[in-house]
């Protein structure tokens, strides 16, 4: 049985494990990221690898990262909340496991366990999009990922939507994700609250009172008991996801895309509107077949599942 590592790396921690080819996870771990390091960080996944090479025969190890991998699968170019930058990651960590060892970003990772073991089997052109803080995203065509010339493809969430619209950490402004993630909804709620307290009863009492109280959770749980404000953010959500959805089947007319990341634990109570907003929206609709749109299967594990996958084509 050819085992593999994967080791998805975020900001906080690193979750790691032995995948079988069946994309089972046989033994898994969860260590504190060095995020501040890359020294440490390098030490430290190379550390867990070793233990668990130890127990295991594997063949080799796929990092999944939160960053701009090069198309060689080898370098972080630049992470916006890691310190890598231009860091030569496979070579670090394979000289120190002796193992052979492929870099991919994080959401292509997650795009890819999705893929093969989770809401997109069966599928041959799928794309993922993971809506938490902000919008990631992983393509996969032909049953190949796409990662564009230089590794740098698939960032979903930097299209733009609005032309001069809310501003980006990336520089730009407008970009999809300032509209269609978990902080957009956040941001869609607090505004609701404040221009109509009245209906947002709920909202405000989970909040603590005021507008700048309330949390994520407390949109899907405000949502949930009936509150006008939060179902009105989840509206506006599943509006402009759709949009979204229906510009990139425009360009790469998939058979799924599969929602994931954080706010898709609240899938239900945003994603049939999508998917009718989806179907209003398409370009050339009512003369083509309609992609799915699918939750993910997965959960936090699919990053560490799909670098791993990821490692046995090298
Ligand atoms: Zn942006």
């Amino acid at each position: 049985m050819a085992l593999t590592i994967g080791v998805d790396v975020g900001g906080t921690k690193i979750a790691y494990g032995v995948v079988d080819e069946h994309g089972a996870i046989i033994e898994r771990g969860l260590r504190h990221s060095p995020a501040g390091s890359p020294e440490k960080m390098a030490l430290t996944i190379a550390d867990a690898v070793t233990e668990l090479a130890a127990r295991h025969s594997v063949e080799a190890v796929g990092i999944g990262a939160a960053g701009f991998v090069d198309e060689t699968r080898s370098i972080i170019r630049f992470a916006p909340n890691l310190a890598w930058r231009e860091e030569p990651l496979r070579e670090k960590v394979g000289e120190l496991v002796g193992l052979p060892v492929v870099v991919e970003n994080d959401a292509n990772a997650m795009a890819w366990g999705e893929y093969r073991f989770g809401a997109g089997r069966g599928e041959s052109h799928v794309v993922c999009v993971t809506v938490g803080t902000g919008i990631g995203g992983g393509i996969v065509l032909g049953g190949e990922l796409y990662r564009g010339r230089w590794g740098m493809g698939a960032e979903l969430g930097h299209m733009q939507a609005v032309p001069g619209g809310r501003a980006c950490g990336c520089g730009n402004s407008g970009c999809w994700e300032r509209y269609a993630s978990g902080s957009a909804l956040l941001m869609e709620a607090r505004d609701n609250a404040q221009a109509d307290p009245a209906g947002a009863a709920h909202l405000l009492r989970l909040g603590g009172g005021s507008a700048e109280g309330i949390q994520g959770e407390h949109v899907t749980e405000a949502a949930r008991q009936g509150d006008r404000a939060a179902l009105a953010a989840f509206e506006s959500l599943a509006r402009w996801l759709a949009q979204g959805l229906a510009d990139m089947a425009a360009v790469l007319d998939p058979g799924c895309f599969i929602i994931g990341g954080g706010v898709s634990g609240a899938a239900d109570l945003f994603v049939d509107r999508v998917r009718e907003e989806f179907a209003a929206r398409l370009t050339g609709r009512g003369h083509r077949p309609l992609a799915e749109i699918r939750v993910a299967e997965m959960g936090p594990s699919a990053g560490l599942v799909g670098a791993g996958d990821l490692a046995r084509f090298r």
